[in-house]
């Protein structure tokens, strides 16, 4: 049985970004995840957008740690290597009534503290969103808005982690969680875990989890969102992220902009009791196009290169009533040691490194020590992508390693040299590689490349082509050899 201070189950940007804060710490720390690799969960079917703030009920506690987050995500991101990149949200009215309605939200947002935010008029828009529809009467201009790769955040924060000593357990699912003394015990199909402080950070699963510790006055139910990605000649359709008014449950169907320059329009809010429902449709297709085509008027389906849905994990209290649709982070009294950190919807993915200082706020003033390590590393060194870098670098780059110059996807251009690196720091799967370094995510989706890919990951890791997976156990892409 293996012996811990604390046992964060979960590991998405929630699980990861509170594994690298109590990282800080001289704490024995272990990440358990179910899947084969971290931000498989709702953490990697998402809009990548860092929120400012404005779209959250003044005094909510999503509301106040998006603010926080928004101002966090900068140095972690700076920290570690990632490109974050500040492009500001518009949010838009087409008559004078919607324009009272910006008026409030610049209201909630000003007592929330988001920064910046001031009413734009026509004139305004014309010049700064050219191709917004001439309809659009002004606009809430959030300027703080960013956006980010949401699985490579995930990445970063897990490996900045790990280097400052926490281990990571995947394809260990919490099974059951027996509460004895003053220590827990996580049973998993790799053993027993046990720990004197449990972490639930598991999204759409964490009132399964939290029932094994005796907890079940919440109920997930999952919020669907199907997105649709665009081909990266049309990154420059808008120069802001664009929003319509929100309703009570989702912030409506956006024009986003994504870290790496292709365009994706959605996402639809759609209740749904399976947990695992990922399907997008043709009705969630027209819908969105439908509503972008209001927001702007050129764009078009033939645009789209890929499509997904995510699952938004919402809280229902007492498994019927809405919990305010708020995140749900408390240490639970009645199971002393027990924090949960659930319904976390959007805006998760923002507000994940100022859930992470609330977590260890909790732990601290529930009794856990909280000692500075004499050594943390804050830094991670940046990956090289040669997509984000001019030519005549990477033909210095090719000279020290000729790995540079070999090509495996070429509708990203990912070179043999960063599909080995992502090896190296952790990718085990065909969707890890991708999401680390964009090889398969192109227009061919990996008709050209998997099968390179496949042979460089056997190469590197021994595993048999059989064993070489999607997405883990049961994804495997080939069957064996078919001898002539
Ligand atoms: C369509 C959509 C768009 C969104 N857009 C944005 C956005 O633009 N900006 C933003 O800020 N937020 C956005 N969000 C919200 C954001 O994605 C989530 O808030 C965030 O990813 C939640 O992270 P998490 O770590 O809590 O959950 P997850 O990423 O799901 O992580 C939980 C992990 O726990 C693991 N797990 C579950 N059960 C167990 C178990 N029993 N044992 C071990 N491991 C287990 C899962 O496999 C998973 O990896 C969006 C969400 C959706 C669905």
């Amino acid at each position: 049985m293996k012996s811990y201070d604390v046992v964060i189950i979960g590991a998405g940007v929630v699980g990861a970004a509170i594994a690298r804060e109590l990282s800080r710490y001289k704490l024995s720390i272990a990440i358990l995840e179910k899947e084969e690799e971290p931000a498989f969960g709702v953490s990697k079917s998402n809009s990548g957008i860092i929120h400012p703030g404005t779209q959250n009920p003044a005094h909510s506690l999503k509301g106040k740690l998006c603010v926080q987050g928004n101002l966090l995500i900068r140095k972690v991101s700076q920290e570690l290597g990632l490109d974050f990149k500040e492009i500001g949200e518009l949010i838009v009215a087409f008559n004078e009534e919607e324009i009272s309605r910006l008026q409030e939200l610049k209201r909630e947002a000003e007592i929330l503290g988001v920064p910046k935010v001031k009413l734009v008029d026509k004139n305004w828009l014309r010049v700064n969103e050219p191709n917004l529809n001439s309809q659009a009467i002004a606009a809430l201009y959030a300027p703080t808005a960013g956006i980010i790769s949401p699985y490579r955040l995930v990445y970063a924060l897990c490996e900045n982690a790990l280097k400052n000593g926490v281990e990571m357990y995947t394809n260990t699912k919490a099974e059951n969680i027996i509460r004895n003394d003053d220590y827990f015990e996580v049973h998993t199909p790799k053993g027993i875990f046990k720990a004197k402080y449990i972490i639930n950070a598991t999204g759409l699963f964490a009132d399964e989890v939290s029932k094994m510790a005796g907890i079940s006055d919440f109920r997930i139910r999952p919020r669907k969102g199907e997105e649709f990605i665009l081909d990266k000649k049309r990154e420059n359709v808008t120069n802001h992220l664009i929003f319509p008014l929100p309703s009570k449950i989702s912030k409506g169907v956006l024009i986003i902009k994504t870290a790496d320059g292709n365009p994706m329009v959605g996402p639809t809010a759609e209740d749904v009791e399976d947990k695992e429902d990922v399907s997008t449709t043709e009705e969630g297709c027209r819908k969105i196009f439908d509503l972008a085509r209001k927001l702007v008027p050129f764009i078009n389906e033939s645009d789209v290169i890929a499509y997904f849905a995510g699952l938004r994990p919402v809280a229902l209290k007492d498994g019927l009533r809405p919990a305010g649709e708020d995140f749900i982070i408390r240490y639970e009294d009645d199971v002393p040691g027990f924090i949960n950190v659930a319904g976390i919807q959007s805006p998760g993915l923002t507000a994940s490194p100022a859930i992470a200082l609330m977590v260890c706020d909790i732990l601290k003033n529930k009794g856990l020590a909280l000692i500075k390590k004499d050594a943390f590393y804050s830094e991670r060194k940046k990956p090289l992508h040669l997509f984000s870098i001019p030519f005549s670098e990477t033909k210095k780059l090719i000279e020290q390693d000729a790995d540079y110059g070999d090509i495996v996807c070429r509708c990203e251009l990912v070179s043999a040299k960063e599909i080995k690196d992502a090896i190296l720091s952790g990718a085990t799967t065909l969707d890890g590689i991708k999401f680390r370094t964009r090889a398969q995510a192109g227009r061919c989706h990996g008709s050209f490349c998997t099968t390179r890919l496949m042979k460089i990951v056997s190469e590197q890791t021994g595993k048999p082509l059989t064993e070489i997976t999607k997405r883990g156990k049961g994804s495997e892409i080939v069957k064996g050899t078919v001898y002539s």
